[in-house]
């Protein structure tokens, strides 16, 4: 009951194509290092197990639009990322279940102080000041699925130049496999988001650049940074 609480939150949402629901965020995962050649570029081992970090679900911006640059960086970057989105949750749920889980796929970016994430690295402190601030989640509209995408091409253009341009068949940990292993980290649920990971290509941008995200078969996501 809305009359227990001292004041009301504002539900985070992201769009969904087709429908004029809104999809409710509970929380936001994402998935680091999940293509060789962006580990790679990064100065990481290929091969690991899956590292998941979170940002708050009221970072999310549903739709992209104009964003601010962030405090605190001078080496913003942009992350293009196929971001799953689950109707259902479960604990330690096994590989061949986890497709059921999914409600759908959009685009996303994931936006990162890289300056501060390489700081907190070297140190060996959490990367959340990197990962996690204002505005750090655009997600375009959700197209609904029956189950996991396994290939796809997946591109990134800043100003209409190509910056990022791969496919994500390239992950290296599928979408069935990511939230099988983070659900043996924490408890799913519906309305939980994963952001897949991105793949190599990164780099910074400045006020006034135009990004436009898109992944075959799901809607565009278009960000201005003001
Ligand atoms: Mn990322």
């Amino acid at each position: 009951m809305t009359d227990d609480y001292l004041f009301s939150l504002p539900q985070p949402f992201i769009t969904i194509h087709g429908n004029d629901k809104r999809f409710p965020v509970r929380r936001v995962w994402c998935v680091g290092r999940n293509y060789a050649a962006h580990a790679k570029e990064l100065g990481n081992d290929a091969k690991e197990s899956p590292l998941f970090f979170s940002k708050q679900p009221d970072m999310v911006v549903p739709g992209g639009g104009t964003i601010r640059y962030p405090s605190l960086t001078f080496n913003y970057h942009y992350e293009c990322e196929l971001v799953v989105v689950l109707k259902e949750g479960g604990e330690n749920v096994a590989v061949e279940v986890a497709p059921k889980l999914i409600f759908g796929h959009a685009v996303g970016l994931d936006m990162t102080r890289r300056d501060l994430q390489k700081q907190m690295q070297e140190k060996g402190r959490p990367w959340e000041i990197g990962k996690s601030f204002e505005q750090s989640a655009p997600v375009g509209a959700v197209t609904p699925a029956m189950g996991p995408l396994s290939a796809g091409r997946i591109r990134l253009s800043v100003n209409g130049e190509v910056k990022q341009d791969s496919d994500i068949g390239q992950m290296m940990w599928n979408e069935a496999e990511i939230i099988s292993r983070l659900s043996q980290q924490v408890r799913l649920s519906a309305g939980d988001v994963i952001f897949t990971g991105t793949p190599e290509g990164v780099g910074p941008v400045t006020r006034g650049d135009r990004l436009l995200a898109e992944i075959a078969g799901l809607e565009p996501l278009s960000v201005t940074i003001a």
